[in-house]
């Protein structure tokens, strides 16, 4: 069965296919061009795909390697069938371990502990209260947003959740919608974004919405860069508004090396890295999902195209 990848990242597509062979020898991943197109049965895609598959007369279904789908959806020729995003337990897992490291490390300021280790200075600061007494309000209650929030409830933390439509999760209180936004932000202590990309998230954490949150709150953005308006967070930073930000995800990557982000002392970068699955995990949800597409069954985290994400 031959899956035709579209993605410049060649080390990861040629580790992808070393896993493919231990797990499921009878699935290729074929470059354009190295099979006839009548043979293609699925996509895996990872940037605009142009008019690239309109000509594939078998695609049974499409595959995006990344859980935010934006940039593919912007593509009007993309085929009406099916698009899955790859989210694994381990994506999940890794996602819950990345908020619950960067909750941590932000409510117990370890960073300004990280920067007297370098500074070579003792410095006590005040004790540091409960877990209970720190809202934790994650934005994004899906595949990846709920299990993290379910977690930081269950360690202790006052956890509030906002999506676009209604939830009931028990321990935590869930808002939605424009109005609910507004309710939640006075009571976070830190605000987590695992939003993805659509009209309605873009340039959503703004000056505005950052002055509706306590003063010397922090930020958390693992979701996508462009969620986030980096001048207005500078901005937000300068004035203590905001005490510190943990970016994942930002508007250009890699960071352009010029970024004023480098070197903020109240920012912390890491490169993309809350959750990516490793080789193995991800190509065996790739089998299970082409063999239960080619089955006609059913198939979880398909893309709703008219919401966006
Ligand atoms: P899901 O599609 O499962 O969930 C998205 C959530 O966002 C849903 O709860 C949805 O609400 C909510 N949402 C969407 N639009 C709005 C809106 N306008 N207002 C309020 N809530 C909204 O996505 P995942 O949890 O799997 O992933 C989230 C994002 O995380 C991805 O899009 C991707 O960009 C990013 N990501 C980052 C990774 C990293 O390594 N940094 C790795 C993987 C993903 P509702 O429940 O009502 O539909």
């Amino acid at each position: 069965m031959n899956v035709l990848v579209l993605s410049d990242d060649h080390e990861t597509v040629g580790q992808w296919r070393a896993a493919l062979e231990h797990i499921d020898p009878q699935i290729c991943l074929v470059r354009e061009g190295e099979v006839p197109g009548s043979t293609i049965v699925a996509a895996l895609v990872d940037q605009p795909v142009r008019g690239r598959l309109a000509a594939l007369p078998h695609l049974h279904v499409l595959f995006s390697m990344m859980a935010g789908v934006d940039a593919l959806l912007d593509d009007p020729t993309l085929p009406p069938i099916p698009l899955v995003r790859l989210v694994t337990h381990d994506t999940v897992a890794l996602m819950r371990e990345y908020v619950y490291y960067h909750v941590v490390r932000s409510r117990r300021r370890f960073y300004t502990i990280e920067e007297d280790q370098r500074r070579r200075r003792w410095n006590l600061g005040a004790p540091s209260s409960s877990p209970s007494s720190c809202g934790v309000s994650v934005l994004g209650l899906g595949r990846l947003g709920l299990p993290s929030a379910i977690m930081l409830r269950d360690l202790g933390y006052r956890v509030a959740g906002w999506s676009r439509t209604p939830k009931e999760v028990a321990g935590i209180r869930s808002f939605y919608g424009p109005v609910g936004l507004q309710e939640l932000l006075p009571t976070t202590n830190i605000l987590v974004c695992l939003l993805p990309l659509t009209i309605e998230t873009e340039g959503l954490l703004r000056a505005d919405l950052f002055n509706e949150l306590p003063f010397g709150a922090s930020i958390i953005n693992a979701g996508r860069g462009q969620c986030l308006n980096m001048d207005d967070l500078i901005a937000a930073l300068d004035s203590g508004q905001i005490s510190h930000a943990t970016l994942d995800v930002f508007p250009m990557e890699p960071l352009p090396s010029n970024s004023t982000l480098w070197s903020h002392a109240g920012v912390t970068v890491t490169p993309h890295i809350a959750a990516e699955p490793t080789p193995d995990v991800f190509v065996s949800r790739l089998s299970r999902d082409l063999r239960k597409a080619l089955r006609g069954d059913v198939l979880t985290d398909i893309v709703d195209r008219r919401a966006g994400y």
